[in-house]
């Protein structure tokens, strides 16, 4: 049989594609897309044409906001979105780093005002010599995402 890796194509849903190896189950627990009642189907380690490996995720029923999209590349940088509609792709994008991080990943800083008071936490999202720093709009501190217990 060829080496060909495809899942199988969805009807109505999402598809990110170009996933680093081994970020797909961290993007699934950190969407909580598994607590959802659509039918998901992942794949790891899938060889691409170039030889290197890379995860993909179907879900099926699910669409993402540009926000929501968005935040997929505090993991994965270079994914591609591809919105499904009768098993045809009527929509493709890459993600962006987002400006700002709201709402979805608590402060490291545990003298931070967010664990104190009912804020939002608020992040700004910077790249410095292609590293992304999340700094924090409260406590103006600077983290690199591997600190965020959210996105390990
Ligand atoms: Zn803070």
């Amino acid at each position: 049989m060829p080496n060909k890796m495809q899942v199988r194509a969805i009807e109505v849903g999402t598809v990110i594609d170009h996933i680093p190896q081994g970020m797909g189950i961290r993007i699934l627990k950190f969407f909580q897309l598994t607590d959802k009642p659509d039918c998901i189907t992942i794949g790891l380690n899938l060889r691409t044409a170039s030889g290197d490996r890379k995860d993909i995720i179907k879900i099926e029923n699910t669409q993402f906001t540009r926000e929501q999209a968005n935040q997929l590349s505090l993991f994965a940088g270079e994914a591609t979105i591809n919105v499904i509609d009768n098993y045809n792709v009527v929509d493709k994008y890459t993600v962006n780093l987002p400006e700002t991080v709201v709402g979805v990943l608590s402060c490291p800083n545990s003298n931070c005002i967010t664990h104190e008071e009912q804020v939002s936490s608020r992040f700004h999202v910077k790249v410095r010599a292609e590293v992304v720093n999340l700094s924090c709009h409260y406590c103006e501190k600077s983290y690199q995402p591997r600190v965020f217990k959210e996105l390990l």
